[in-house]
């Protein structure tokens, strides 16, 4: 099969392009054309000799993902649907805002984590995505917005990533870093560090990788203030407890772009929203010694869960608490919420492949309280 362009950073699209005979640098010319121009068709290419171009037509391609459905909610989130083959689909969503458009992005069909209040989860997991099909998201969205905007020449309609649609990230991490690299590239999408945030449940080990490796902003979902109760929220605290996490987190802020590791933390009604557990979580980073923010998600729910969003006035008591002991504290919009666009709900379509829906049914969704401390 040809080669898919998109599966390369710069340095790999330079290897690729020596193993045709050509120089090196030609990579970048022809990099620039896909991820600045959007280019896919290669005569497109113009200042690409005619030789060259006639390689690559033979040699590769650059692979779009097939649209099953797209839709746009009335506050302007755009919500892409993909088809990944095999009977597994993901999910993508574009979030404009006055001064930023985000985009948020898939790794997995699925998600093997299996955490109980996430719907990609309690669908189980199929595949982790390629770096090709990871980028193809962000190439598509940027060039497709840049066309329905009508955007002057070299104005980006993306201005963020988050790495917050279905999957771990860090379980992908072979792919995702290519992926990053590109994203950073002021070749491709010139967007800085501090605009790209992996999300992630907490895979300790693959948090000091990306430490060393392409440090961007990151936001780790904590959703409990001690280990009894995200034990069952999040079932990989069983392999990585929260003194360890926490511990990788303020490692990571050595390097850092920001100064600041964002925890988020899913609001669940009566079972991680109580001041108490406020308090809990105040003096759980407080000991831990970790500069961070926390952004509270109001739950989204789905049928399968069992579980509710707390109501708003507990939210925001939740938040003041917070806020009051000196933590930065915002409390998350939710958008799109017409065409189910929000966290938590990028279901998209998985053929599971492991035992994790199994596990979610047998395990009745019960959450004990919290220890009160
Ligand atoms: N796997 C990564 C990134 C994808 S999930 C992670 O877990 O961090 C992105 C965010 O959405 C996470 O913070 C996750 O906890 C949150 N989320 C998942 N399901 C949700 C739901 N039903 N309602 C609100 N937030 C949810
Ligand atoms: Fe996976 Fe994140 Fe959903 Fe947990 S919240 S199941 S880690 S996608």
């Amino acid at each position: 099969m040809a080669a898919n362009l998109l599966d390369f950073d710069l340095e790999g699209l330079a290897a690729f392009c020596g193993s045709l005979g050509e120089k090196r640098f030609r990579a970048t010319q022809l990099f620039r054309w896909i991820h600045q121009k959007g280019a896919s068709d290669f005569a497109q290419m113009s200042d690409l000799a005619k030789s060259l171009r006639d390689k690559l037509a033979d040699a590769a391609e650059i692979r779009p993902l097939s649209v099953v459905s797209e839709h746009v909610s009335d506050d302007g989130t755009v919500k892409w649907l993909f088809d990944v083959g095999a009977g597994d689909a993901i999910e993508t969503v574009f979030i404009p805002e006055v001064d930023r458009g985000t985009l948020c992005i898939s790794s997995q069909a699925g998600c093997a984590v299996g955490c109980r209040f996430c719907s990609t989860g309690h669908q189980g997991f199929s595949r982790n995505l390629t770096t090709g099909e990871i980028l193809a998201q962000l190439w598509q969205a940027e060039h497709q917005l840049r066309r329905r905007l009508n955007l002057a020449a070299g104005e980006r309609a993306i201005t963020n990533v988050v790495m917050m649609g279905m999957g771990e990230p860090l379980q992908n991490y072979s792919a995702l870093l290519p992926a990053l690299r590109v994203m950073l590239d002021d070749h491709a999408y010139g967007l800085s560090r501090r605009r790209v945030t992996v999300s992630s449940s907490g895979v300790v080990p693959m948090i000091e990788r990306l430490r060393e490796d392409c440090p961007v902003a990151l936001a780790v979902s904590l959703h409990a203030p001690d280990d009894a109760l995200r034990d069952q929220l999040v079932p990989l605290n069983k392999k990585y407890p929260l003194q360890e996490l926490l511990a990788a987190c303020r490692r990571y802020l050595a390097s850092a772009p920001r100064d600041f590791i964002t925890f988020e933390y899913c609001m669940l009604d009566g079972v991680n929203d109580s001041p108490t557990q406020a308090d809990a979580l105040v003096r759980l980073v407080r000991d831990a010694d970790i500069a961070c923010k926390f952004n509270l998600i109001p739950f989204n729910p789905f049928p399968a869960s069992g579980l509710t969003r707390s109501p708003r006035e507990r939210v925001l008591a939740f938040a003041q608490r917070l806020q009051d002991a000196g933590l930065v504290t915002t409390v998350r919009k939710t958008r799109g919420d017409d065409i189910d666009a929000a966290c938590g709900q990028l279901a998209g379509e998985v053929q599971d492949r492991t035992r994790v829906v199994a596990r979610l049914r047998r395990v009745p969704v019960v959450v004990q309280p919290v220890q009160r401390v």
